[in-house]
């Protein structure tokens, strides 16, 4: 616990030591640096097949593709999608593109055509790596001025691959001594992931070789790492890779540590527990949803869990019940949360019960904050910073976080400020023992099963009806999801809609969690006088005992 007396600001740090951190390195030399360590040793193991890669050629593959990649024309700076469920072509493709130079927008191949373009022309990707099965989507997307089936772009797939698409083997098998030196500077980005941030669309998060390594750093380095991955653990992906944290916390950490790392595409609890059971997984990264099925499914007393040492749920708050129901179907499990957001690379604090020497942590706690960063709690309508036990809204400093919004210098200056703080938009508080705990949410975003929904991007889909003259939207509790978006609509003049309508209208054009589970149609939004629709006394409305209009 650190308080700058001269400042007048209360500044927390973590209780472990700092660190020096190699963050002048490339992303992909960092997390391979260790590899002559243990080249033979299983990097990656695809759930669904049984194959797997060992790190050696693991990062062989990485060069093989990064060689590909350059011979398609992609260059340093160039933007790479990947619409990729867990799969070893992500990794290799996102490992190929950092030793390129060049930047790998992940994206939910879930997302309809439309959404997809979004991302695509904002991001300006140069080639898309996807599955077949996707593909027809993408011959939907796009307009005439950045078409996704162009002359100017590849559409490559792992399988098929379908007719104008080529396949994976033609970066897979390139030549490896091909790929040429590129020059990478630790401020250049090597991800783009989309975020809505506190308020708003989505927009691309840049996150440099530099943030993404300090990131790794603050987790797994040095003598007492908050995150003890060791090169014998076998960890966890199930989480979508194309979110942050099982890109980060789960495959650039495993890659640093040397740990085995487990690639399940989706969810489904049968063969998620026959996996844990057969590769004696050690690790799992997880969000609530997935702690909800572990704790509550019966399923869970036919197979042994005896090898899992650590659970780690982010993404999402998670109940203190929910976490003592898990911990009684894996006791022999360290349990603890992470707390993270994009824009912060993404973590900000983590159980601190992860290091070596494990130390006491609190139920409901999301851990300290990270090394070699600053957290502090200020209060919403002042500015000033609190000290212990008051909640406000958390603030991250330190070289993890991003570079900024892509071509957005507005929402950047919105959510950084002059003095180098990250604004999260969450409301927590720091108490005796430096426990960091998460209690509302102040920003816009609605979490449905640790996803992402912007309710900007609906109440525009819903506006867009001929018949709605206004619409916001806000988060319901749900049990099994943590939150569901559901709509207040005002009907435009003498228009009949129904709920069913509405719902169908934006179920159509949107990935299934973001539909509306609920409409409730209104005479008017409440707004302030600037305009802004207040959120607050919906989310009240919702709350009070007869909701409704
Ligand atoms: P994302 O950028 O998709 O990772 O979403 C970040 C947001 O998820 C945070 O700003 C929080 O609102 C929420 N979140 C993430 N981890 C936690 C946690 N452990 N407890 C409560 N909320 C969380």
């Amino acid at each position: 616990p650190q308080q700058n007396q001269a400042s007048e600001t209360h500044v927390f740090v973590s209780k472990l030591p700092t660190i020096p951190i190699s963050n002048h390195l490339p992303l992909h030399t960092y997390c391979f640096e260790n590899l002559s360590q243990y080249p033979d040793r299983t990097c990656l193991l695809v759930g669904s097949t049984g194959k797997s890669y060992s790190f050696a050629e693991t990062h062989l593959l990485c060069r093989r593709v990064a060689a590909g990649l350059s011979k398609l024309g992609i260059g340093k700076g160039d933007v790479v999608m990947a619409l990729l469920q867990n799969c070893a072509e992500f990794v290799f493709t996102f490992m190929a593109a950092s030793m390129i130079g060049a930047v790998t927008t992940t994206a939910n191949p879930f997302c309809t055509a439309n959404e997809i373009f979004k991302q695509f022309n904002a991001s300006k990707s140069k080639v898309i790596v996807t599955h077949a099965q996707y593909v027809d989507k993408l011959r939907d997307a796009g307009d005439n001025n950045y078409p996704v089936f162009g002359e100017d772009f590849a559409v490559v797939t792992i399988d098929g691959p379908p007719e104008g698409c080529l396949h994976f083997s033609v970066l897979s098998e390139a030549n490896e001594d091909d790929a040429p030196a590129v020059e990478i500077d630790p401020s250049d980005a090597v991800a783009l992931p989309f975020s809505s941030g506190t308020t708003g669309l989505p927009k691309g998060v840049v996150l440099t070789h530099r943030s993404l390594i300090t990131s790794v750093a603050q987790q797994v380095d040095g003598e007492n790492p908050n995150l003890h991955l060791k090169s014998d653990d076998v960890v966890l992906c199930v989480l979508p890779l194309f979110h942050i944290y099982s890109l980060n916390s789960v495959l650039l950490c495993s890659l640093r540590a040397g740990a085995g790392i487990l690639l399940m595409p989706k969810f489904e609890i049968g063969s998620l527990l026959e996996l844990i059971q057969k590769h004696r997984v050690t690790v799992a990264a997880v969000v609530p949803p997935l702690v909800l099925a572990l704790a509550k499914n019966p399923m869970v007393d036919k197979f042994d869990l005896s090898s899992i040492r650590m659970v780690l749920s982010g993404a999402a708050p998670l109940g203190k019940d929910l976490e003592a129901a898990l911990l009684s179907r894996v006791p022999q499990a360290v349990f603890g949360q992470g707390y993270g957001m994009t824009e912060a690379g993404p973590v900000l604090s983590m159980s601190p019960s992860f290091a070596k020497q494990p130390l006491p942590t609190k139920s409901g706690s999301c851990g300290n904050v990270v090394r070699n960063a600053e957290l502090k709690v200020v209060d919403p309508e002042t500015g000033c910073s609190l000290p212990r036990n008051q909640p406000g809204e958390i603030c991250i400093r330190g070289p993890q976080i991003m570079k900024g919004y892509l071509n957005d210098d507005e929402a950047t200056a919105r959510t950084i400020d002059v003095d180098g703080w990250l604004h999260t938009g969450d409301i927590g508080f720091v108490d005796d023992d430096d426990d960091v705990f998460i209690v509302d949410r102040v920003k816009e975003l609605i979490k449905f099963k640790g996803f992402q929904v912007p309710p900007a991007e609906l109440e525009a889909l819903l506006i867009s009806h001929p018949n709605i003259a206004d619409a916001a939207v806000v988060p319901q509790k749900d049990e099994a999801a943590g939150e569901v978006p559901v709509a207040f609509v005002v009907p435009s003049n003498g228009f009949e809609l129904t709920e069913e309508t509405v719902k169908e209208f934006v179920s159509k054009q949107v990935v299934f969690y973001k539909r509306l589970h609920k409409v409730y149609f209104v005479h008017a939004i409440p707004k302030s006088p600037a305009g802004k629709i207040l959120r607050k006394d919906l989310r009240a409305k919702l709350a009070a005992p007869t909701s409704s209009s």
